[in-house]
C-alpha cells in the first residue's frame, strides 16, 4: 500500500506527507484510530516512503512523500525483514510488551541504519507498554537517535501513560472528525470558540469561557437526568416495597452518571477537534483539513497563536479528557484547563 490508497484518511495523511515535504518529521508518532489493521499499514507506508529506492515526489529534488511499493526496499519492508525496520507487537501471554522487548528495540535502534536511510521502530499497541517497559523507553523517546523515527500504534490511546502520551505528535486515523456532532453541540462549539478567540487576555475572560462549558455541562445534565427519569420504572410504579424503590433509585443513579459522562468526554471531544482547527490554522496547514470549515473564530485565534502554543493546547484538553475518567472533581479539572490554554 502507499499513501495515496489511505483515502478515507485523507487528512491525517496530508499531515504525515507535509512534515515529510519540509524535512521536518516528528521523532515519534503516536497513531490512533478504530483498527490496528490500518493502524499498521500506515506505519508500514511510512517507513516504506522514508526508505523507498524509488519514492513519489512533491517536485523535482524535494523530499519523497510517498513509496514505490514495488523497489527491494519496500518489498522488504513489506514482508517485514527489512534490518532498518523494527516492529514490536504484545507478545507474552499475558498480551503486554515487557521490558526486554523493548531494550532489544532499542539496541537496535541506536544502531546506525545498515541499509537504509532511517531507522524505523514500530510499537503496535502502545497501550500495552506496561510501566517498567515503558520507564525502559523514555529516554529514546526523549532524544531519539538521529535518522531514526518511532511510530507508536494504539486503538485505545486513553490507556497510554501520560508520559509516552506528552512525548509523541498524535495522528488519529478513525472516526470522522466534525461531522459526527449534532446541532445542539455545533452551536455551543460556535459560541466556545467566539468566547475563546475574543479578548481572552484578562482573568475576567477566562472565567468567562469557564461560564461558557459549565452552563453546557449543567444543561447536558439536567438533559440526561429527565431522560433517565422518564425511562426509569420508579416514574411508573408508585406502590413499590422499600427494598426494590431503593435498587431502582440506585440504578437510575448510576444510569444518570454513566450517560452524563459519555456525553461529557462527546463536548470535550468536540472542543479538542476545534483546538485541532486552530492548530491547523497557526501551522498553516491549508483550509482543506479543517474540521468545522467557515469556523471564522479558529481562523483569529490560529492566525494569532504560533503553532507550539496551539499544540500545547491540544495537550492540555486531552490530559483534562484523560483526568475526567478519574475520579478528579470536574469543575476543577475544567478550570485548570481554561486557565492553561494558550488564547
Ligand atoms: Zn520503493
Amino acid at each position: 500500500m502507499t499513501f495515496k490508497d489511505f483515502s478515507e484518511h485523507e487528512q491525517a495523511v496530508q499531515l504525515l506527507q507535509r512534515s515529510l515535504e519540509r524535512g521536518r518529521l516528528a521523532h515519534a508518532y503516536l497513531l490512533t484510530g478504530d483498527e490496528s489493521a490500518v493502524l499498521e499499514s500506515v506505519a508500514r507506508t511510512l517507513a516504506k516512503t522514508l526508505n523507498c529506492l524509488d519514492p513519489v515526489r512533491a517536485g523535482q529534488g524535494s523530499a519523497a512523500v510517498d513509496a514505490c511499493d514495488a523497489c527491494l526496499n519496500c518489498r522488504k519492508i513489506e514482508n517485514e525483514n527489512h534490518a532498518d525496520v523494527h516492529w514490536v507487537r504484545p507478545e507474552s501471554k499475558s498480551r503486554v510488551i515487557v521490558v526486554d522487548q523493548m531494550r532489544e528495540l532499542m539496541r537496535e535502534i541506536q544502531l546506525k541504519p545498515s541499509e537504509a536511510a532511517f531507522k524505523v521502530a514500530i510499537i503496535v499497541a502502545a497501550d500495552r507498554l506496561k510501566t517498567e517497559a515503558a520507564n525502559a523507553f523514555l529516554k529514546t523517546l526523549e532524544e531519539p537517535p538521529a535518522k531514526s523515527v518511532l511510530i507508536l500504534l494504539s486503538t485505545e490511546p486513553q490507556r497510554i501513560l501520560e508520559t509516552i502520551l506528552s512525548r509523541c505528535l498524535r495522528l488519529n486515523f478513525g472516526g470522522q472528525g466534525g461531522g459526527r456532532f449534532d446541532d445542539v453541540t455545533l452551536r455551543w462549539l460556535n459560541e466556545f470558540g467566539e468566547t475563546a478567540a475574543g479578548e481572552q487576555r484578562s482573568l475576567l475572560g477566562r472565567y468567562r469561557l469557564m461560564d461558557v462549558v459549565g452552563k453546557r455541562l449543567s444543561e447536558i445534565r439536567a438533559q440526561v437526568e429527565t431522560e433517565m427519569k422518564a425511562r426509569s420504572p420508579l416514574e411508573r410504579y408508585d406502590d413499590v416495597e422499600k427494598d426494590l424503590r431503593e435498587k431502582w433509585e440506585d440504578e437510575l443513579t448510576a444510569a444518570v452518571e454513566s450517560e452524563y459522562r459519555r456525553q461529557r468526554a462527546e463536548l470535550m471531544l468536540a472542543m479538542q477537534w476545534w483546538f485541532r482547527d486552530v492548530w491547523l490554522q497557526s501551522s498553516r496547514a491549508g483550509e482543506g483539513l479543517l474540521n468545522f470549515p467557515g469556523q471564522t473564530a479558529s481562523q483569529k485565534l490560529g492566525g494569532r497563536l504560533p503553532a507550539r502554543q496551539s499544540l500545547a493546547n491540544l495537550e492540555v484538553l486531552e490530559q483534562t479528557q484523560r483526568l475526567l475518567h478519574t475520579n478528579v472533581q470536574e469543575a476543577l479539572a475544567i478550570e485548570v484547563a481554561m486557565l492553561k490554554l494558550n488564547l
